[in-house]
């Protein structure tokens, strides 16, 4: 894998498993028979839903602060649709230094209350992700503090990567792995971790339709902008960044296939979640499981992962889905 365009090398994602071990929860790897059945091979969904903030975006978050911290920061900020604010509010706390999280009036309230709650200064501001950048970046030049990106960060992805190390370890002939993609931290790093420890491994990106910034930038090959639009995959919404510095490049050489979903399929996801492997996930999470109910995962030997990145949905939103899918 020497030749792959990556910021850090396997060893650094081992290093990162090192650090975070104590501070984030090695999550279980659980067989679905259901998703067994309809897919006619083995399935197992990997259960970031259990991280203490309820997401994988702890994992990307501490590495980074704990980097930071050994270097002496005491203040950080992030712009966040919810989850990663979140993570960097929880690590921050537990690493015992500042967090200010920045975040657009477009990010539903149960995510701001879960940053509030957990310490941190929580700046509402703005109707996207990009005019939360913009504050976040004002924070960094006139207070102090130092940035920490949601995805496009080596530190970030070298975190999301031990994911793939927690796999290949538990499932080494892992055939195909399903990972949620938005700003693709989440996907390089597990693509990156599993493809140097088993390179014939397939890795699908899954997002949403309504808003797939990754996506359109594969097509035009090079990062665009899209328009932010509302969907169940709120976790996936949001630009990967017209200076994208690593992720678009990382995603781009290691990626096999993308599938796209609508709203439809997102809420099946979340429905057979909920009732057919008793797991409250979110939107986003829920991308992999659809996109194996409408067979949209190509055919190969060997088992699927499904990474389930996260549990974050607002409960009423969660039973009104549920109830509505009969
Ligand atoms: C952030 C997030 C994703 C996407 O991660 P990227 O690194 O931005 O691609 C997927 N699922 C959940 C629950 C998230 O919070």
């Amino acid at each position: 894998m020497s030749s792959l365009a990556s910021p850090f090398s396997l060893a650094d994602v081992y290093r990162a498993r090192q650090r975070l071990a104590g501070r984030v929860a090695h999550t279980p790897l659980v067989a679905s028979a259901s998703l067994a059945e309809r897919a006619d091979a083995p399935v197992y969904l990997k259960l970031e839903t259990v991280q203490p903030t309820g997401s994988f975006k702890l994992r990307g978050a501490t590495n980074a602060l704990a980097e930071l911290a050994g270097q002496g920061v005491t203040r950080v900020v992030t712009a966040s649709t919810g989850n990663h604010g979140r993570a960097v509010a929880h690590a921050a706390r537990a690493l015992g230094i500042e967090a200010a999280v920045c975040m657009s009036s477009l990010v539903p309230e149960n995510k701001v209350l879960a940053v509030a709650a957990l310490g941190a200064r929580v700046v509402i501001t703005g109707k996207s992700q990009d005019d939360a950048q913009l504050e976040a970046q004002r924070l960094v030049r006139e207070e102090g503090y130092a940035f920490v990106p949601p995805f496009d960060d080596p530190r970030v992805i070298a975190g999301q990567a031990t994911i793939g190390v927690e796999i290949l370890e538990a499932l080494p002939d892992a055939a195909t792995l399903v990972v949620p993609l938005s700003g693709g931290g989440l996907f390089s790093g597990v693509a990156f971790a599993a493809k140097a420890i088993r390179p014939d491994v397939a890795m699908i990106g899954v997002s949403m339709e309504r808003g797939a910034a990754m996506h359109a930038s594969l097509a035009a090959g090079e990062p665009v902008l899209v328009d932010e639009l509302e969907t169940l995959a709120d976790s996936l919404g949001g630009g990967i960044g017209l200076d994208n510095r690593h992720t678009f490049a990382m995603t781009r050489e290691l990626i096999d296939d993308v599938v796209l979903l609508d709203e439809a399929s997102i809420a099946r996801g979340i429905v057979h979640a909920y009732r057919e492997e008793r797991l409250v996930v979110e939107g986003a999470a829920a991308v992999g499981i659809a996109a194996l109910l409408d067979s949209r995962i190509a055919r190969r030997d060997g088992p699927i992962v499904v990474v389930i990145s996260g549990a974050n949905i607002d409960i009423a939103l969660h039973q009104r889905i549920v109830s509505e899918h009969h």
